[in-house]
């Protein structure tokens, strides 16, 4: 048996060199170019592949944010939920035709930044704004039979292909909550008090600009004399404005160019051509803002451009110095009532109401803030360490104990040095760590050290649950 062996072990090896003969002769020439060769296969030159990169206009949210992020979304949730919205989520992509229609044509949205693209034969678009949605949804779902008013939340990414630039993203997240099936001043005034109070409960003092278009037909009377004036003043107008007369007039009263201001300033108000009903409506919502001591201004140029807008519209704004240290006015959220929409949709005649909150911006505001203000007092932690084999399983049991109790401590089980893992935990800013080694896993004991001070002492593996409440309350 062995000498068959050493002849397999012969064959191989003869094999190879004819392998090596065969692929690069003569021998000695390939044994000196085949190093260089296999050094420039790893050259960085070679190697280098071009990373793909996120799109323009749309960002990762890093985990060095997610602390806050968490903080907004549980800040909506308590909020919606506290004032009796559900959650509602749904795809992303839908049906292009469902923001044609609702949206309207002549709107910066639909005549410029979805995006859009087909499938299948179908038209479809990525969500650029969820009103519809959340109308598509409650017509779907047959909802106007449940108990109104239907009143539902959501948080979900939107598109629009706009030009980027701060504040101002291609995906972006939105919280709201609309309301479908009551008609009432006061629900129009929890709809703003719920968005402004969001903002207000994560700490920034934010205004409320509010206005009424009244209903479709004072519309069309006031677009009659809104129109005649702007095209008395279009040499005056800027080259976006002069296309609008036409398309949108309304949005024009939005615009931001000074010239296009100057105009603005002298042209009817819709507050005059409201009816009766519309101007008593918008009086008693003002009346409730007042009693909910909500900081609100007048605006009669605020229309919000939309189609599916009726009576009530209101942007909320924070005014930040921009980059000339000038005040400006940052949009925050905006919203308004919807009555025609549902059935606008197909659905049953159906009143509604709702907003939208951009996060995105409000995270540039707390941002902003926490950087002004210091980042306030760090978040308690503890780590847990481990020396030795056993006490690395016997931590990961603790861990894993911990966290069935609700109790989450920072830690690193593949980091072997105690050195390391104690600079990390300073890293973290924990105040204290429990250290783990042979000797505690036999006597079921373990030690909390302080960070501050370096001060030690040992107690029952028992009372580690104990210990960290203790520490993190
Ligand atoms: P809108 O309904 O278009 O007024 O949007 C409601 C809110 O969403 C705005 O007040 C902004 O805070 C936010 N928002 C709108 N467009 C963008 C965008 N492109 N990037 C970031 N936030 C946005």
């Amino acid at each position: 048996m062995p000498p068959k062996k050493k002849a397999t072990a012969t064959k191989k090896k003869t094999t190879k060199v004819v392998k090596k003969t065969t692929k690069k002769a003569p021998a000695k020439k390939t044994v000196a170019k085949a190093k260089p060769a296999a050094k420039k296969a790893v050259s960085p030159k070679k190697r280098a592949v071009k990373t793909p990169q996120s799109l323009r206009g749309m960002r990762d949210l890093l985990p060095k944010d997610a602390q806050l992020w968490k903080n907004m979304f549980h800040t909506a949730e308590n909020i919606a939920e506290s004032y009796g919205f559900a959650r509602l989520q749904t795809p992303l992509v839908e049906e292009a035709g469902l923001f044609v229609k609702s949206i309207g044509k002549g709107t910066d949205i639909v005549d410029k930044e979805m995006y859009l693209f087909e499938f299948e034969g179908l038209k479809l678009a990525l969500q650029p704004e969820m009103t519809a949605v959340t109308v598509r949804s409650f017509i779907n779902h047959g909802m106007h039979v449940d108990p109104q008013p239907v009143k539902m939340w959501y948080w979900s990414p939107m598109y629009r292909h706009d030009r980027p630039q701060a504040g101002r993203y291609r995906q972006f997240y939105q919280f709201g909550a609309e309301v479908f099936g009551e008609k009432s001043p006061v629900m129009d005034a929890e709809v703003i008090s719920t968005a402004y109070h969001y903002i207000k409960d994560l700490g920034i003092d934010a205004q409320v600009k509010i206005n009424s278009i009244g209903t479709l037909e004072d519309r069309q009377n006031y677009l009659v004399e809104l129109v005649g004036y702007l095209r008395s003043k279009r040499s005056y107008l800027s080259e976006e404005s002069k296309k609008r007369i036409n398309k949108n007039p309304l949005r024009i009263l939005d615009s931001k160019d000074e010239g296009d201001r100057m105009v603005i300033e002298d042209a009817p108000q819709i507050i005059d051509w409201l009816s009766e009903d519309s101007k008593n409506y918008f009086m008693k919502i003002i009346e409730y803002l007042d009693e909910l001591e909500i900081p609100y201004v007048l605006d009669p140029t605020l229309v919000r451009g939309l189609d599916y807008y009726t009576d009530t519209v209101f942007e909320i704004f924070y005014e930040t110095p921009d980059e000339e240290n000038k005040m400006k006015e940052l949009a925050l959220g905006g919203g308004g009532r919807y009555d025609g929409l549902v059935e606008m949709l197909g659905g049953q005649p159906t009143d509604g109401c709702g907003f939208s909150v951009g996060v995105d911006r409000v995270a540039l505001v707390l941002k902003q803030k926490m950087h002004e203000e210091g980042p306030g007092e760090p978040e308690k932690c503890v780590y847990i360490a481990h020396l030795g084999d056993q006490a690395n399983r016997r931590a990961l049991r603790i861990i894993e104990d911990l966290r069935k109790g609700g109790i989450q401590v920072k830690h690193n089980l593949a980091k072997a040095s105690l050195k390391g893992q104690l600079e990390q935990a300073s890293k973290f800013g924990c105040s204290h760590t429990f250290i783990l080694g042979q000797k505690e896993v036999q006597d079921g004991t373990i030690i909390v050290r302080d960070m501050d001070s370096g001060s030690q002492e040992t107690i029952d593996q028992k009372k580690i649950g104990k210990e960290i409440t203790k520490i993190l309350s």
